[in-house]
């Protein structure tokens, strides 16, 4: 009978001790004195490369194997020679270092069995880590197994189902003389002969019949702390073993020491919760949604901006939280969950709480989630909303200086053609009248000079008049101070003050549609509105026939048409047509300043009324004045 199958009959544990063995990250040999193999574990097996399933090694002998098992190190003869000779020698080797073929090193303990000083067998346990493992010597244990048991850096202990103990390793219980007084008895029997707490003994014990009860292994998480005052954590399990007609024949107890893992997952909360609050304190909104984009996360500048918890968005969609109906952003979220693209920007609009509306820089990325092993988004979001009203006043401030300037230079332009032009007839006729004199000339003669230089002072005079009025418009000086017109005589006034018949000899035409009716007018000033636009349409249409004023009367308004075939206004300049000093391209040598059209229209809504053009480039232009009847 082999050294196994004592520990299987006494214990029953049939391969039930393999997965203790599996969850050390220890790979573990065992042989008999015969050196034919007892036990090794998945992890031995996967260390060198075996095919074999470890039951499958059982029984066969070690040195028929140790020429396969050399093949992975890299000084391979060495290693054979090792496994050869190291049990004749029969002492404990611990902290061997040896190289693997695939540059990873390993450190390899050897451990002698003794039995009344008799050689039982021999224990082979091979680590990645440094940390030494006890060896002391172990005495009046049953099996190899329950050697290698000993040696496992975790606390492993068999009870029957009577909740005593059967075997406790070293781990457990590292005082020799202990461990011996302990089996048989119960855990409580044992603590208080330790001198240990009574309670822990109860709760360990109430575990141990839960796993008999139900047949199934009991977890639960321990906190003891050190003598240097030291937490340390375990993770304690009892799992029942069960006999092939499904009865709980013993239960095995067993903790690992989760310390590690504690002390890891403390730090990572702590430097999860430093970068949550961090997050919080920041400017930009943060948002991290699942897989199916529902919000797991968003920071406190998200309250801060549109004064909304995220508690009451936790579990809804982003969609719910960004309130987007655009496409184009779903787009980019399903690019961003698909991996086709690792980030996209854009902007959109969100209500402030202040009620106004914020516009905001975002970016999508995709986020993983390390727990759930999954991708979402993370979303931050820039309000830019300030310093988009800042480039826009700076825009618009540079358009307006733009538009002071250019206002400028045409003022320069216009002042200076128009004033010269008159001042070289002056100061010629001036000249031409003082030769004149000298040879005596006649009266009739010199007369017609002096009239030259009245005439050329009063356009000068009508334009400074004219400037006058405009500087008192944009002064915002005049006003005006209507009452009942008949509408038609006023028209005719205006059209017999100098219009009937113009200097070529052409007339303005007057249509009347409908029954005239009588308005609030203040002459005076609608009088300028009107002789504007009949100066124009004679001025632009030189050569062309009569010039036509339409008047019409509705329901609710009237209006006053005049109607020229001239030269007409080029469509991409019509937008201009009412402001200061504007002239367009096509007016050539006819002189004008750019004012008219601006006295006009300010006339016109001085008296609630609107000026609307038509015109067709080399056809004609029509200019409407559209006037209310009661304009005060
Ligand atoms: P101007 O003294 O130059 O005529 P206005 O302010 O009266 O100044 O008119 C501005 C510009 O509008 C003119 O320079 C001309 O280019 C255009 N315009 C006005 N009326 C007419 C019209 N009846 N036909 C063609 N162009 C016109």
């Amino acid at each position: 009978m082999t050294q196994k199958s004592t520990i299987q009959s006494n214990l029953q544990l049939d391969q039930s001790l393999d997965f203790i063995f599996e969850t050390v990250e220890l790979a573990v040999l065992v042989e008999n004195a015969n050196r034919e193999i007892e036990f090794a574990n998945t992890l031995f097996c996967k260390l060198f490369n075996i095919r074999l399933t470890p039951q499958q090694l059982q029984h066969s002998n070690i040195l028929d194997n140790a020429n396969s098992f050399s093949m992975q190190f890299e000084n391979a003869t060495n290693f054979e020679k090792s496994i050869q000779e190291i049990p004749a020698k029969q002492e404990i080797i611990r902290d061997e270092k040896w190289k693997l073929r695939t540059g990873k090193t390993i450190i390899r303990d050897y451990i002698p069995i003794f039995k009344q000083n008799e050689l039982k067998g021999h224990i082979w346990i091979y680590r990645e880590s440094k940390s030494a493992l006890d060896y002391k010597a172990i005495d009046n244990t049953t099996s190899a197994i329950e050697n290698a048991l000993h040696y496992l850096p975790t606390e492993i202990a068999i009870f029957n189902t009577k909740a005593q103990i059967v075997f406790v390793n070293k781990a457990y219980i590292n005082n020799n003389e202990k461990r011996l007084w302990a089996k048989g008895k119960t855990l409580a029997q044992y603590f208080s002969y330790a001198n240990l707490s009574a309670q822990t003994a109860i709760f360990r014990t109430e575990n141990i019949n839960k796993a008999i009860a139900e047949k199934k292994p009991v977890s639960w998480e321990e906190l003891t702390i050190t003598p240097f005052k030291k937490k340390q954590y375990y993770l304690r399990t009892t799992y029942p073993v069960l006999n092939n007609s499904g009865q709980v024949e013993s239960v095995i107890e067993q903790s690992i020491d989760i310390s590690f893992q504690k002390e890891l997952s403390t730090q990572l909360k702590e430097a999860s919760e430093h970068f949550f609050s961090t997050l919080n304190n920041v400017n930009d909104i943060v948002m991290q949604t699942d897989g199916e984009l529902k919000l797991e996360f968003i920071n406190k500048a998200w309250e801060n901006l549109t004064g909304q918890r995220f508690e009451e968005y936790q579990g809804k969609s982003i969609f719910d939280v960004l309130s987007i109906t655009r496409y184009e952003l779903y787009g980019k979220m399903f690019a961003i969950l698909s991996g086709e693209a690792k980030e996209k920007n854009g902007l959109l609009l969100l209500k402030g709480k202040d009620g106004k509306e914020k516009s905001l820089q975002y970016n999508l990325q995709s986020s993983f989630n390390v727990e759930a092993n999954k991708h979402g988004v993370l979303a931050t979001l820039t309000d830019i909303t300030k310093q988009q009203l800042q480039e826009t006043q700076l825009l618009e401030l540079v358009k307006r200086e733009k538009e002071l300037n250019e206002l400028k230079t045409a003022f320069v332009n216009m002042v200076s053609h128009e004033l010269r032009t008159p001042l070289t007839v002056i100061s010629s006729s001036a000249e031409i009248l003082d030769l004149m004199l000298q040879a005596g000339k006649g009266t009739d003669e010199v007369s017609i000079y002096t009239k030259q230089i009245i005439d050329e002072v009063e356009k000068m005079t009508a334009f400074m008049q004219d400037l006058l009025m405009v500087s008192k418009i944009e002064a915002g000086k005049i006003e005006i101070n209507p009452s009942e017109t008949d509408v038609v005589s006023f028209v005719n006034n205006v059209i017999n003050n100098g219009f009937n018949t113009w200097k070529d000899g052409r007339k303005a035409e007057l249509i009347i549609k409908r029954n005239p009716i009588v308005a609030s007018i203040d002459e005076n000033i609608l009088q300028h509105a009107l002789q504007n636009l009949l100066q124009n349409a004679f001025k632009y249409s030189s050569g062309k026939s009569n010039v036509k004023v339409r008047i019409a009367f509705s329901k609710t308004y009237y209006t006053i048409s005049v109607i020229d075939d001239g030269i007409g206004i080029p469509s991409a300049e019509m937008e201009k047509m009412f402001t200061s000093f504007f002239r367009a391209t096509n007016t050539g040598n006819i002189s004008g300043t750019g004012i008219g059209l601006i006295v006009t229209k300010y006339f016109t809504e001085q008296h609630k009324g609107s000026v609307n053009v038509k015109s067709s480039i080399n056809k004609g232009s029509i200019f409407t004045l559209k006037l209310p009847y009661n304009s005060k």
